[in-house]
């Protein structure tokens, strides 16, 4: 029987005796760069058509239709690169990795001497610093839940299935160099990022509707607890990015790291204060230096 299947939240789908179209346009992906925002993405997209031209690399630009038609996520394809939005939180970014791995699979990027590079998933987002400056980036070293353990914990039904939360060092090595030979004008710091369940309850905030069960001494205790334990930052989606490329079993190479911009210190308050035009510049300048230390390793191999 012919075998298919249905990337239902891509809109794509897939035949064992028409594969193709998947592998013409996939099969050269070497980096997936992933954020929450799905204009963000198409901005980063267009970045990467620019900085690629420059480079004379290939910067064909392909918008996935079938991505953004599913109405979940957008996609776009500049050469060997894919922007990717994931939503919000590990639930959106968990369903999206299974099925661009599996597309990727299809793709055939397993197979043959494409093993020996691995393919790199590169998130960038925006999170609160933990005794971190305001617009300065973190690149996590691991990712940890409520629990402080670097570990990404998930439930099968009820089985609990537990996979490690360290980030690939020689990506995350690579980008600190580039920082540093680029003298780019954002601190840059390295640190363990909690990855919690939402913005409010899980992040401690007491700022949510409900009155939290936390005081300021009692968060304060336990943001001092977790920075002592090399923790620098708060968000949604890094330990299930690390988990699903630290998952055994997978036939594709793949390895992950994570860049964010601190909005604000959790250290000093709950609420994002800094403007919207600020907070632009920031996003921007993420993008724009992630664009261009993606097209600098690209170029020098
Ligand atoms: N994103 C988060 O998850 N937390 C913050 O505090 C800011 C951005």
């Amino acid at each position: 029987m012919n075998k298919r299947d249905y990337l239902y939240h891509l809109g794509m789908e897939w035949q064992e005796d028409k594969p193709t179209d998947v592998i013409r346009r996939f099969a050269d992906v070497r980096y997936i760069l992933l954020g929450g925002k799905p204009k963000r993405m198409q901005a980063l997209a267009q970045q990467f058509f620019l900085e690629m031209g420059k480079l004379k690399l290939d910067h064909t630009v392909e918008e996935i239709k079938e991505v953004s038609e599913a109405g979940r996520y957008v996609m776009y394809k500049v050469g060997p690169v894919l922007t990717v939005s994931h939503g919000m939180g590990r639930p959106s970014l968990s369903i999206l990795l299974e099925e661009l791995a599996k597309l990727l699979y299809y793709a055939k990027m397993h197979e043959k001497e494409l093993l020996k590079k691995p393919i790199s998933f590169l998130r960038l987002g925006t999170c609160g610093g933990l005794g971190i400056d305001p617009g300065s980036l973190i690149v996590s070293s691991e990712a940890v839940m409520h629990h402080l353990t670097p570990q990404l914990e998930k439930y099968c039904l009820d089985k609990k299935m537990v996979f490690s939360g360290a980030f690939d060092s020689e990506l995350r090595e690579k980008i600190i160099d580039f920082h540093k030979k680029n003298r780019i004008e954002s601190p840059i710091h390295i640190g363990k990022t909690m990855t919690a369940d939402d913005f409010y309850l899980g992040q401690g905030r007491l700022d949510g509707y409900f009155k939290s069960d936390l005081n300021e001494v009692t968060r304060k205790d336990f943001f001092v607890k977790a920075h002592k334990l090399g923790i620098r930052n708060f968000e949604m989606e890094a330990a299930e990015l690390a988990g699903f490329c630290n998952r055994p079993g997978s036939p594709l190479n793949m390895v992950a790291a994570t860049i964010c911009v601190a909005l604000l210190d959790r250290m000093h308050g709950d609420q994002v204060e800094s403007s919207p035009t600020q907070i632009q510049a920031w996003e921007n300048g993420l993008l724009h230096f992630a664009a261009s230390f993606v097209c600098s390793t690209l170029s020098s191999n």
